[in-house]
């Protein structure tokens, strides 16, 4: 949300063109919210949320671990200060020179979803410990994962068999229930295959150790979400159920909850149009759009809250779109999004919410248009 800081960012150094603001603050307190709702989990922040170094440096700092997807989100983590034993490899899709690369690092924690993978990964990382990702259906969330990565939990039981049999250390399970999940009892079906997997291998002697609980954990847009705090119960409670009194070693990946709502997207009006006089609909055209960094808008699954100098006014229903010249570049309209009719050109908004998931997506020069520009506070 627009905190005061971000809002006296924007008044003082009145940047020109879109741009992303985000609040460190924010993401110390969301920081602490996890630790609290999930005292014994470690907390492997999902870099591709957003990397910004000062956001790294900040959570290094802060004690935080951290999910990375290729080598250069490893080095990024590097560089912010925190040493391999606290990145993993989570990534299930890894050329087999990256997984060694990252093991010449110090990388020794690796995700993986089959024997191919596990095959690459013993070859090169020798010894390391990998958990398996297990297929989670994404119901109840609001930009799911579907069937891409994971395997089903039978599968799951071979590939951490096969990796014990190459000499690696079989140390877990992990899934990720969806992005902005919502429903707090996501977990629950999962930490029960995940169980499954577990017990299954202790008949064999194979003692798993961990379950990585993947992110899901969702940012306020125009809906309000459970709180951390709710979470942290919800997830405990299905450990319990599920593992007694021998819950293992557990790890959380949250990415959107760690820094979604700490970043704010300053954005002007372009143009204000109709298709025809009679049109009860208005076009909006942002500086911003799809490409921009808000690539969440495909499928309008994201729907960001948009504050406007005019709120409080009488609305009109307007359907949103980006400045670029592709017919794909509009954000909603299967339903459309209400704005103030005193709304005009060259008027500012802010697009709250967006701490996530933007920087990363913008594309370099469509149409000349520069990557979104990011401002850490
Ligand atoms: C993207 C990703 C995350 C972060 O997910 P959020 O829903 O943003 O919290 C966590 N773990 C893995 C493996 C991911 O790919």
């Amino acid at each position: 949300m627009a905190t005061q800081r971000i809002l006296d960012f924007l008044a003082t150094r009145r940047p020109n063109g879109p741009c992303l603001v985000v609040d460190l603050d924010v993401v110390r307190d969301n920081f602490h919210a996890f630790q609290k709702a999930l005292p014994d989990s470690r907390i492997y922040y999902a870099v591709k949320a957003n990397p910004a170094p000062e956001i790294l440096r900040l959570l290094a700092a802060l004690g935080s671990s951290f999910d990375t997807a290729s080598v250069a989100e490893i080095e990024m983590a590097m560089d912010a200060g925190a040493p391999a034993e606290r990145i993993s490899f989570g990534n299930t899709i890894k050329k087999e020179r990256d997984v060694a690369r990252a093991f010449e690092l110090g990388i020794r924690l690796f995700a993986v979803d089959c024997v191919e993978e596990v095959e690459k990964v013993a070859r090169v990382a020798p010894g390391a410990r990998v958990f398996c990702r297990v297929l989670t259906d994404g119901a109840g969330a609001e930009w799911p994962l579907s069937r891409k990565f994971g395997c089903v939990p039978a599968m799951a039981i071979d590939v951490l068999r096969h990796a014990k049999k190459l000499g690696l250390d079989a140390y877990g399970v992990s899934f990720h229930v969806g992005s902005q999940q919502t429903d707090l009892n996501a977990w629950d079906k999962a930490l029960a295959d995940a169980k499954g997997v577990f017990a299954a291998l202790a008949e064999e002697g194979i003692v798993l150790k961990m379950v990585n609980m993947g992110g899901g954990f969702p940012t306020r847009y125009l809906k309000d979400v459970p709180t951390a705090q709710a979470y942290g119960q919800a997830i405990f409670g299905a450990l319990r159920k599920h593992f007694g009194n021998r819950i293992p070693e557990t790890i959380i990946e949250p990415g959107r909850g760690m820094v979604g709502n700490a970043g704010v997207i300053k954005s002007e009006v372009v143009l204000i149009s109709k298709k025809a006089d009679n049109d009860n609909v208005r076009w909006v055209y942002l500086d911003i759009g799809k490409f921009g960094g808000l690539a969440e808008t495909m499928d309008e699954a994201i729907r960001y809250p948009i504050v406007t100098a005019h709120d409080g006014s009488e609305t009109g229903a307007c359907v949103l779109a980006g400045p670029t010249c592709d017919s794909a570049d509009v954000m909603y309209e299967k339903t459309p999004y209400p704005l103030p009719l005193s709304l005009t050109i060259g008027d500012e908004v802010l697009i709250e919410g967006t701490g996530a998931y933007t920087t990363t997506y913008a594309s370099v020069a469509f149409n000349g248009f520069e990557p979104l520009r990011s401002y850490v506070i």
